[in-house]
């Protein structure tokens, strides 16, 4: 049986397990969500999602339980990811501060991008915007983008599957995606179930 993990540290972390159950139903497989919380947690499963929330938060929590370390080996070795906001950050080998230049965060690392931490500005300059992602059908998806992070640049192994205003917000590299904005507060499962193909795909 398929098994899920979301990392469980802060963050938006039910808000994916809801998502991925949806996602899974949808996609008519049966799988179960576990909340990754420590290194041998991630043994158990199949793919992880790295949720938004505070990546600093995050990076230093997971480096001092020894996690981030495991998810790099594993991720590195095929473990499917997909991290959103927060989590793309902290899959970026290179992250900026839009204030303060290169700043030097615990991350995982594993992903050929270059990402600029509130990009677009505070709290109140969040927004929502429907953007184009083909993959995944010709309607709109409906971003959310909170104190979201920008893509500046990629590596050549890095798809580009979105962009809005000109820069990535939804990038795929390997079995490894990252959104800058949060699908799983929309009910709109399209992205999960890209990530659960690819968890499947393997
Ligand atoms: N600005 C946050 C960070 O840098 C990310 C915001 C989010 O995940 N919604 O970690």
């Amino acid at each position: 049986m398929l098994k899920l993990g979301v990392l469980a540290i802060q963050g938006a972390v039910s808000e994916h397990v809801e998502t991925l159950k949806l996602a899974l139903s949808r996609l008519s497989l049966s799988g179960s969500i576990e909340l990754v919380k420590r290194p041998s947690d991630v043994e158990k499963i199949q793919g992880i999602v790295v949720p938004g929330g505070e990546s600093t938060v995050i990076g230093r929590i997971a480096e001092r339980m020894g996690l981030l370390k495991v998810l790099r080996d594993k991720i590195e070795n095929g473990l499917t990811v997909f991290g959103t906001c927060a989590g793309a950050i902290l899959l970026a080998k290179e992250v900026y501060d839009a204030k303060i230049g290169k700043v030097d965060q615990p991350l995982i690392g594993t992903m050929d991008i270059k990402i600029v931490r509130n990009y677009y500005g505070r709290q109140k300059e969040s927004f929502e915007v429907d953007i184009l992602i083909p993959v995944v059908g010709s309607k709109p998806f409906r971003g959310v983008f909170i104190r979201a992070p920008a893509i500046e640049s990629v590596g050549s192994k890095v798809k580009v599957l979105a962009t809005y205003e000109g820069l990535p917000v939804l990038v795929q590299q390997d079995k490894m995606l990252a959104a800058t904005f949060h699908p799983e507060l929309t009910n709109d499962t399209r992205i999960h179930e890209l990530f659960i193909k690819n968890v499947l795909d393997r």
